[in-house]
């Protein structure tokens, strides 16, 4: 009954719990984005609150009711969420005040329902005060209370706090079980084939992509500017260089997701190169593959891969964005003959 693609092991795991009575108060559902962790988070809070014999149905006042985040007795705790008092354009960290408010809200029985049900989203946002506070809270449960955290990874987040909670990680899905997924969502064949590459087994990226056509949009302007700068001299090179510098300092992710793309990219050139040309991520480009595939070498592919995956770690490790991505730009080779003999990049 549980409404939730894949993720068989946690499902069986919560599902058995609850059937004996041994649910934990506090849950890490650690996994990457989209993976489905606040799917997975509100279905357990619908199990809890589910009205029906075999919860969680789905389908009563209770589950339709935390679907559309309108139940009382399950809140949502994020960046975005309305109790958090920073401004918009400083908004990094879940902060104290928000902590506090759950933990007053968590001393008073449910409301309308059975379990009163906390989730927080990007549990790796929470300052250390804020970590500090809902560890006291983990730390003297209540009776009908479940804390969910979701977090991509648990780095960030005090051991403490971790020790408090059941760990479940949600694995990336299998391609074929995401585009079995879209074509029963009534995404047609081909777009669903290319989204269930592209997501890398994170099915909401697919379905928020399927009705979203700016997400494609974006990748493909992640990849023009590859194809650009593979025809670009030296001094246009270092101008997109500057410029994702400066588009990381606004947001990290969007430099990230670039990075991702051409990664991508380069990965399908070196599966093309060694005959796996069906694992391919790109599908809607293969002509491109297959005529690029052509023009470098394997050890060349192989390198390029090493640059990017080395420029992502780098800037992860809070390197200077602009030196990291000048490297990243020389090391990238140049393809004579590019379709686009770009001498300028398209920002200026
Ligand atoms: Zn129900």
């Amino acid at each position: 009954m549980w409404k939730v693609v894949g993720h068989n092991r946690a499902v069986s795991l919560l599902q058995r719990s609850l059937e004996r009575g041994t649910l934990s108060h506090a849950y890490l559902f650690v996994g990457l984005p989209h993976v489905g962790k606040m799917t997975l988070a509100l279905a357990l809070a619908q199990a809890l609150n589910c009205a029906a014999a075999e919860p969680p149905c789905g389908e009563c006042d209770p589950c339709r009711k935390i679907a559309l985040a309108k139940h009382a007795d399950v809140q949502i705790i994020g960046l975005d969420s309305p109790g958090n008092s920073a401004d918009d354009k400083v908004r990094t960290e879940i902060g104290i005040d928000q902590i506090r408010q759950v933990q007053s809200s968590a001393s008073l029985p449910p409301f309308e329902g059975r379990c009163k049900v906390f989730i927080v989203d990007g549990a790796e946002h929470l300052s250390l005060e804020a970590a500090n506070c809902l560890l006291k809270t983990l730390e003297e449960p209540v009776g009908r209370v479940v804390f969910i955290l979701l977090a991509t990874g648990e780095r960030f987040l005090p051991a403490t706090v971790v020790s408090r909670c059941q760990r479940l990680a949600l694995a990336p899905l299998a391609a074929s079980e995401v585009e079995a997924t879209l074509k029963k969502l009534g995404v047609e064949p081909q777009k669903a084939k290319l989204l269930a590459r592209l997501c890398h087994g994170c099915l909401g990226w697919a379905i928020s992509a399927a009705s979203d056509g700016g997400l494609l949009q974006q990748r493909a302007e992640r990849l023009d500017m590859l194809f650009d700068i593979l025809g670009a001299d030296y001094e246009a090179r270092f101008t997109y260089a500057l410029h994702l510098a400066a588009q990381f300092s606004q947001s990290r992710d969007s430099v990230y997701e670039v990075l991702d793309s051409w990664l991508d990219w380069w990965r399908d050139l070196m599966l093309f190169k060694v005959g796996c040309k069906d694992a391919i991520t790109n599908v809607d480009f293969e002509a491109m593959i297959v005529e690029q595939a052509k023009d470098f070498g394997l050890a060349e592919i192989k390198e390029v891969i090493n640059r990017l995956q080395m420029a992502g770690g780098q800037l992860r490790l809070n390197a200077n964005p602009q030196l990291v991505l000048e490297t990243l730009m020389l090391n990238i080779p140049r393809r004579e003959g590019a379709a686009r003999e770009a001498s300028l990049p398209r920002f200026r």
